[in-house]
């Protein structure tokens, strides 16, 4: 058990918050930044119920640099820092180039000018799979060549990716790990946290939970058309509570190896239909869902899945929940908020 104190930017949101569980249980001491943007302080309850521990909480946006240095200066006996924090909605930051670019990317160059002030030697960055575009092979390794983004949020993936190449090339004492997240989803299996989104939800799974407990009419699976086997889009979905598993295992490799950089794709190596998906889930739940065929959603890659050889050689970690298993503490998150749509 180690002791040491890892600052989580975004940890009141839904990665940032099954991370703090992770780290609190694997015996880390964690400070959450958050500025509460798109998520609610009663996130931490849920950590504190499920770990006995609340973690210690400053309030404050990454892109604000006087605060982000008090809170850095305050924690500078930290070992490391995992930065979620971040916008992610595609279509909104297609509308909204500029607010991706200025809030994704001043956050995470205030987050590295503080490690380098304060002498705060690791990060985790939260990159994704969107940075492979639409790949010629698959399943994608942390090899396969990056494509131009298609949108200003996959933008700020790929330069936030660079600008953490860069900032350990020229300090010789920092150290990262970037992880490329396909598609993460589920809940802790105690249903104290889980994913909360804001309005109407972008993402399937979300979407489906909410159809499921009658808060939408129906789902509209986008195309059935696309050149795949069964003609639907295919993702790799994987429990969040295995990728914040492989955030404690990125953060000790970190710590013991001091390597400056590297790099995991963070999946299960399987992909997965959009029909799969909804079959799954009424297996899971026993609950059908209404669905309709609507056209495709523009910018969706018809397939993509990773291997995540990688992160099993050089981590030891693997995604290991059975998809019935997530999408079961998905149901049962969303039983337990019901109708909180905010
Ligand atoms: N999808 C869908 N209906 C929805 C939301 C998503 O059919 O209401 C499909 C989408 O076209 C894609 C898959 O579900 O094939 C996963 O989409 P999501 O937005 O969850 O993740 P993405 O892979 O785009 O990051």
């Amino acid at each position: 058990m180690s002791s040491d104190k890892i600052i989580v930017t975004g940890g009141c949101g839904y990665l940032g918050s099954h991370t703090a569980v992770a780290l609190i249980n694997a015996g880390f001491n964690v400070v959450v930044i958050d500025d509460l943007r798109n998520s609610r302080a009663d996130v931490l309850d849920g950590i504190a119920r499920i770990t006995g521990t609340r973690p210690e909480f400053v309030h404050c946006d990454c892109t604000d640099a006087a605060t982000m240095a008090h809170a850095f200066d305050t924690h500078r006996d930290a070992v490391g820092v995992i930065h979620f924090a971040a916008l992610k909605a595609v279509g909104e930051s297609v509308a909204q180039p500029v607010l991706y670019y200025r809030n994704n990317l001043n956050a995470l160059i205030n987050v590295i000018d503080m490690m380098a002030r304060y002498n705060i030697p690791n990060i985790v960055f939260s990159s994704s799979a969107t940075v492979y575009g639409e790949p010629d092979i698959l399943p994608v390794t942390e090899e396969t060549p990056l494509q131009p983004a298609t949108s200003p949020y996959g933008q700020t993936k790929v330069i936030g990716e660079n600008i953490i190449r860069d900032f350990v090339r020229a300090n010789e004492n920092m150290h990262a790990v970037l992880l490329r997240y396909f598609n993460p989803i589920g809940a802790h299996p105690s249903a104290e946290i889980g994913e909360l989104p804001n309005g109407v939800p972008n993402n399937l799974l979300p979407y489906l939970t909410q159809v499921a407990a009658g808060i939408r009419d129906h789902l509209n699976v986008f195309g059935d058309d696309y050149p795949t086997a069964d003609g639907f889009c295919v993702r790799d979905y994987i429990d969040v509570n295995d990728l914040a598993a492989a955030h404690v295992a990125a953060v000790q490799y970190m710590i013991k190896t001091k390597k400056p950089i590297d790099v995991f794709n963070l999946g299960t190596g399987r992909g997965v239909s959009v029909m799969e998906l909804i079959n799954a889930f009424g297996r899971a739940t026993g609950i059908n869902i209404k669905y309709e065929i609507a056209p495709r959603r523009a910018g969706d890659v018809p397939e993509i899945w990773s291997n995540a050889d990688r992160a099993n050689k050089i981590l030891g970690w693997r995604a290991e929940t059975p998809l019935d298993e997530t999408l079961a503490n998905a149901w049962r998150w969303q039983t337990r908020v019901g109708k909180i749509i905010k």
